[in-house]
């Protein structure tokens, strides 16, 4: 007899998973992992006035139940050190660990943010070479590590046209165009900056359309900001053309190069006409990101903007490193310090593993992966675009789950059963029900098959019985949510 997918749905909805607890729940008075004798007293320390009159309230457990307790938490969560996390627009690569051993050197993690600059040479070094080293990959003559994230280049990038612009009298250059696939960041920021965004149509092949781009730049455009390769993975390629029309209007060209992963020692966007540009070290040079942090979203600008640069930028003076923040054009301070240096560490670890070919193999194993995903799936999920992609594919659902009542939900959901991270989902906006598989090149053709072979076997499941692909994940420790609830009477305590 052959057990349907029903049955086999209504066995795994009543297996019982054990009940997910706080330590502080588990906690037993008396028991006790190790307790140290002659351990630094405390009491002795800490001035009479500021000791606390009550012991902290910790759990009490044993060595088992705090092993059992930890090991079972960093089960129920994701990385990519346990699965393929194809999240498309992240880069969710591996990240070396030899670049957390970097990150964890003393000298790094132990210095003090108000070390004086002749207690912090080597950190300033880092800093100083990882500069310059980013000029020259992305061909700019001037980078800041200080931002914190993509966004926060974006951010710094905008606010230095700003300055630039007012520098030059220019303050009636309010506009930012934007292409309609452009990260949400892009128009987002601008915004936020009191710019007004200017959206402009893709063309049917996914670029921007220079005939529609010169119809809105005017003597009002401050800046023309692509995202490339853009959101639908596409590289703009005419965007020499577009810089060059930008910069007979008078404007600046700002490229979001979060996507660098695909460019990476094969384009250099200054030589293309790039005057700024943000790079995701938390992306393209593997940390582990996620969940909003940690990152680095330095910025690379062109010779006429470096006045405006953040301070304090790090200089070097015969063999010495120093911190100068005689600057008077900067923008001044967007991050306390010089950012998130243990990300900026990693960075820098990442590249000097990495030679310049070494490079180059990581953006054509990148688009080479998502090429390859893109042949094995798209009969199965129609691709928005015809053509080769570069490191990520936009698919969607067949109108045979569609006509079904499935969604891409449906499908990115049934993918947890399968131990996959769900790609990235209903992004890009301007495609309908999208599918945004980034695969990055650190995952073997063996993983891919495994997924692209999941992906299909959900199309099948999904035309053979859709409520199965509807009652999904049922492997997950958490199973579907009642979004709707969650987003209006959201539940933030235990
Ligand atoms: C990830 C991403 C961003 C935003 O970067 P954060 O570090 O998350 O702020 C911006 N643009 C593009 C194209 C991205 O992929």
């Amino acid at each position: 007899m052959t057990i349907t997918a029903k049955q086999k749905r209504d066995c795994a909805s009543k297996v019982e998973k054990p009940e997910m607890r706080l330590s502080i729940e588990k906690s037993s008075p008396g028991r006790r992992a190790i307790a140290f004798k002659n351990s630094i007293n405390a009491e002795a320390t800490v001035p009479q006035g500021l000791a606390r009159r009550t012991p902290p309230r910790l759990p009490e457990l044993s060595e088992l139940d705090v092993v059992r307790h930890y090991t079972g938490l960093s089960r129920n969560a994701f990385s990519v050190d346990t699965n393929f996390y194809p999240l498309g627009s992240c880069t969710m690569k591996y990240n070396p660990k030899i670049n957390e051993e970097a990150a964890a050197l003393e000298g790094f993690s132990g210095l003090h943010p108000l070390a004086h600059d002749s207690a912090a040479q080597g950190t300033l070094e880092m800093l100083y070479d990882l500069e310059k080293r980013l000029c020259a990959l992305c061909g700019m003559d001037a980078f800041t590590l200080q931002p914190a994230a993509g966004a926060h280049g974006e951010f710094t990038g905008l606010l230095i046209a700003r300055a630039y612009f007012d520098r030059l009298g220019m303050k009636d250059r309010t506009e930012i165009i934007c292409p309609d696939s452009a990260h949400g960041t892009n128009p987002a920021t601008a915004a936020m900056l009191g710019f007004s965004p200017v959206n402009i149509k893709s063309g049917a092949d996914g670029r921007v359309d220079p005939a529609d781009l010169k119809a809105h730049l005017s003597g009002r455009t401050a800046v023309v900001m692509l995202t490339i390769p853009n959101t639908l993975g596409i590289f703009e390629s005419r965007i020499e053309e577009i810089a060059e029309m930008a910069h007979k209007a008078g404007a600046l060209v700002y490229m979001d190069g979060a996507n660098m992963n695909a460019l990476i020692g094969i384009v250099r966007p200054g030589d293309l006409g790039v005057d700024i540009m943000h790079i995701n070290a938390h992306k393209t040079f593997s940390t582990p990101h996620g969940g909003g942090g940690p990152g680095a979203g330095g910025i690379g600008v062109k010779k006429a903007l470096e006045d405006f640069l953040p301070v304090p930028r790090v200089v070097k003076e015969g063999k010495a490193y120093r911190t100068d923040n005689d600057r008077p054009f900067s923008i001044g301070k967007v991050k306390a310090f010089f950012g998130n240096t243990g990300v900026l560490v990693r960075a820098y670890a990442y590249l000097l593993t990495h030679s310049r070919k070494e490079l180059c193999g990581i953006a054509e194993n990148a688009i080479l992966n998502a090429n390859y995903l893109k042949s094995r799936l798209q009969d199965a999920y129609p691709a928005r675009s015809g053509e080769y992609c570069m490191h990520e594919c936009v698919l969607t659902p067949p109108a045979e789950l569609t006509e079904k009542g499935l969604k891409t939900l449906d499908v990115a959901k049934r993918l947890l059963d399968y131990g996959f991270h769900a790609p990235t989902i209903y992004f890009p906006l301007i495609v309908h029900e999208a599918i945004m598989i980034e695969p990055t090149e650190t995952e073997s053709r063996e993983t891919m098959d495994a997924f692209a072979d999941a992906m299909l076997k959900i199309n099948e499941e999904g035309k053979a019985d859709p409520q199965l692909l509807k009652d999904a994940p049922f492997n997950t420790p958490v199973k579907r949510l009642d979004e709707v609830t969650a987003a209006r009477q959201p539940n933030l305590r235990w």
